[in-house]
C-alpha cells in the first residue's frame, strides 16, 4: 500500500492555524501542546510538532529530535500535575494502529494504580475541566 501525503486540513493542522480553538498547556517555536477534548484518563494531553507530517513514518527525524525532549517535560509536569503514579505515552500510525487524526502526536496519559484507562475517542469532556486540567499543567511547568 503506497504511503498517503500530509493533509493541512486536519483537526491539529486546524489548531495549528488557529481555525479551532485549544486548551493550550505548552508552546514553542517548534511544538504545541493541548488537552486532548476526549481524555482517556485527567491530564490526558497531546504533544504535536508545528511541521505536518502524517505520523512518525513519514516524520523528518529531525522534528523528532525536538519533540520527544517536550513530550518529556510534559510527561513529568502532568505526572506531578495529576498525582498520578506513571506517565502512558502512546502514539499510533495508520488506521490499522488506531490513528484517527492525521498529523504526528504524541499522547501523554497520566496513569494512577487501580484507575482503568476510558476508551480511546470515547467520551467529550467539560471544557471548563479541560480548561482546569491545562491550568494545572501550566502551573507544573
Ligand atoms: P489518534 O486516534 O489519532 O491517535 O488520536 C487523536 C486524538 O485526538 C484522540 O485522542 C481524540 O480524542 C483527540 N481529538 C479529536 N478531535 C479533537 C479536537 O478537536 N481537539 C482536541 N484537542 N483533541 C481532539
Amino acid at each position: 500500500m503506497s504511503v498517503q501525503a500530509y493533509d493541512e486540513n486536519n483537526i491539529f493542522g486546524k489548531i495549528l492555524k488557529g481555525e479551532i480553538p485549544c486548551h493550550k498547556v505548552y508552546e514553542d517555536e517548534h511544538t504545541l501542546a493541548f488537552m486532548d477534548v476526549m481524555p482517556q484518563a485527567p491530564g490526558h494531553l497531546l504533544v504535536i510538532p508545528k511541521t505536518g507530517s502524517r505520523n512518525l513514518l513519514d516524520a523528518d527525524p529531525a522534528v523528532l529530535a525536538r519533540l520527544i525532549p517536550v513530550v518529556q517535560k510534559l510527561a513529568v509536569a502532568a505526572k506531578e500535575a495529576f498525582e498520578a503514579d506513571g506517565v502512558f505515552i502512546a502514539q499510533f500510525n495508520e488506521p490499522a494502529a488506531g490513528q484517527t487524526v492525521f498529523h504526528l502526536h504524541f499522547h501523554v496519559i497520566p496513569r494512577r494504580e487501580g484507575e482503568p484507562l476510558k476508551p480511546h475517542t470515547g467520551k467529550m469532556e467539560d471544557h471548563a475541566v479541560l480548561a482546569e486540567h491545562a491550568r494545572k499543567v501550566r502551573d507544573a511547568l
